[in-house]
């Protein structure tokens, strides 16, 4: 009888990311905000049997279900989305909180390719997922029976609104002298449009404030540039 009487159930991860994203700061709030963001799925022995992955390279994007390993366990009944500035508060089960009880995470992701060399390793773009990330489940997204392009939003109605973002000459100095020079911008720019700032200082507009945001193996450093009414963040520099 292997039907468990219990009502607890144990997860152990299947993988861990590998991510662009060595930390939890800047990483956009969904996949596919910045698909300039590589990552790798390392399968864990027993789960990294080619078998279990057999079929997979046929879809696109694959749903992973993941821990916010990162969160604390507390959770409370209401959060503050960032997307509403910080202020306003919606039930967690109505928002995509990293603070929420069993702290599971769900993350629709582009596949690139299976590596079945050496166990299983899946390469995937897109992924808003801290490098270390564990990963619990797997599934192939099917367009026909999830795509819902009519849906309605809630509080978050549409992709948030992008912020320009500007190269000082010598951050683009370090840029080109790297090897992966045009993901790595590409990835910066797709991560600080987003405005990785914490809400409540986007609202400081004199702010000449620097912050850092790691990404691969740089620490991206901005600040926020006002033109009149137009607010830009600009890369200082690459370190
Ligand atoms: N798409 C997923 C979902 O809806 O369940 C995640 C959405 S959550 C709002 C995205 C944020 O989770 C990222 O911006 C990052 O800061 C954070 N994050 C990513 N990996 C994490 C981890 N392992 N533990 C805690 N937080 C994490």
């Amino acid at each position: 009888d292997d039907v468990p009487n219990s009502e607890h159930f144990t997860l152990s991860p299947i993988g861990h990311m590998v991510s662009d994203y060595p930390d939890k700061f800047g990483i956009p709030r969904q996949p596919g905000l910045a698909p300039a963001a590589n990552a790798k799925l390392v399968l864990t022995a027993p789960y990294n049997d080619p078998l279990a992955v057999r079929g997979l390279e046929d879809f696109s994007h694959l749903w992973l279900s993941f821990i916010f390993h990162q969160s604390p366990q507390r959770w409370s009944p209401l959060v503050r989305p960032p997307r509403l500035g910080g202020n306003k508060k919606v039930g967690v089960f109505a928002s995509r909180s990293t603070h929420r009880p069993n702290r599971l995470g769900l993350s629709l992701v582009r596949l690139v390719g299976i590596d079945t060399q050496q166990g299983v390793v899946l390469a995937l773009q897109g992924c808003d997922l801290v490098s270390g990330t564990p990963v619990v489940d797997i599934k192939p997204y099917l367009p026909w029976a999830e795509s819902q392009p009519n849906a309605q939003a809630g509080f978050a109605l549409q992709t948030p609104s992008l912020l320009a973002v500007t190269f000082h000459p010598a951050a683009l100095d370090t840029l080109t002298q790297r090897s992966d020079s045009a993901t790595l911008h590409a990835l910066i720019e797709q991560v600080l449009s987003q405005d990785p700032r914490p809400a409540y200082k986007q609202k400081e507009l004199a702010s000449d404030r620097l912050y850092g945001v790691r990404l691969r193996d740089v620490d991206v450093k901005f600040r926020q540039r006002q033109h009149g009414e137009a607010t830009t963040l600009e890369v200082v520099a690459i370190e």
